[in-house]
């Protein structure tokens, strides 16, 4: 990871900028930094804040050798290891399903992950995170969901020590999953989720479904017992959890 490294001043979307590199040839591990998003991107067409300076706004070129069903795998590496490396700052944070960060229900980091594949095979795979790291005032509409290590920590945090810790962490659980040792990156997952175990509310594009998540499966997609007894298995993809 990160033998090239593209960095900005400021940059429309980190992952837009990936995928055009990537299309473009870039390799494996290549990384884009920017100092500020003006049009960061979330799930769903929704948008992620990302001030000047405030935040490490990072997007990654994967080229795994994984089938494309496999590619939601990549996101629970990402969500590992960006929980592993704010816990090294001393911040007691978990992981909501599928690509969240929260930190007593607040959100510290996002991922959004992209993937552009043929029927049997990935092009590549963006992974795009998003932390709050020195953000000391969200804008209104964040204010009560949103919150940064400066906030957490009352002091400000060295953005490139996070920066060097998510990335090892990443190489780390990324290596696993290419090893075909990601019952590894699951089990460090159960470890740090806060979604298992919850009474959730799945919202997609055309239905809603309620129940008990009480697993999740070697894909990585959400397990939930409904109020009637059956099972439903959710992949990350459009929907959103409540
Ligand atoms: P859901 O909770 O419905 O599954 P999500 O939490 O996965 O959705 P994303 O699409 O990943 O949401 O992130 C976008 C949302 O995150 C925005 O709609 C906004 O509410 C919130 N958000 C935007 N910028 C930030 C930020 N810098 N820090 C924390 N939250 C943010």
């Amino acid at each position: 990871l990160g033998n090239k490294i593209y960095y900005y001043e400021s940059i429309g979307s980190t992952n837009e900028k990936a995928k055009i590199l990537a299309v473009n040839g870039e390799p494996h591990g290549t990384l884009i930094l920017s100092e500020k998003q003006t049009m960061g991107k979330g799930r769903i067409g929704r948008k992620w804040e990302s001030p000047k300076n405030e935040g490490i706004w990072l997007s990654m070129i994967l080229r795994p050798n994984l089938s494309p069903e496999e590619a939601p795998k990549i996101t629970l590496v990402a969500a590992v290891a960006c929980a592993k490396a704010t816990r090294k700052h001393g911040i007691n944070c978990a992981i909501k399903w599928p690509n969240d960060i929260l930190y007593e229900g607040k959100k510290l980091a996002g991922i959004l992950t992209e993937i552009s594949a043929e029927i049997d095979r990935i092009n590549h795979v963006i992974v795009g995170v998003g932390i709050n790291v020195n953000t000391k005032k969200f804008s209104v509409e964040l204010e009560s969901i949103a919150t940064s290590l400066y906030l957490i920590k009352k002091e400000p945090v060295d953005r490139k020590k996070v920066l060097i810790d998510f990335l090892k962490e990443f190489e780390y659980f990324y290596s696993k999953l290419e090893k075909g040792e990601f019952q590894d990156v699951l089990k460090e997952w159960k470890a740090l989720n806060c979604t298992i175990g919850r009474n959730v509310k799945i919202i997609g594009k055309t239905k809603e479904i309620e129940g008990i998540a009480f697993d999740i499966d070697e894909l990585g997609a959400l397990l939930i017992r409904k109020n009637d007894g059956s099972v439903e298995r959710i992949l990350s993809g459009d929907v959103s959890l409540r």
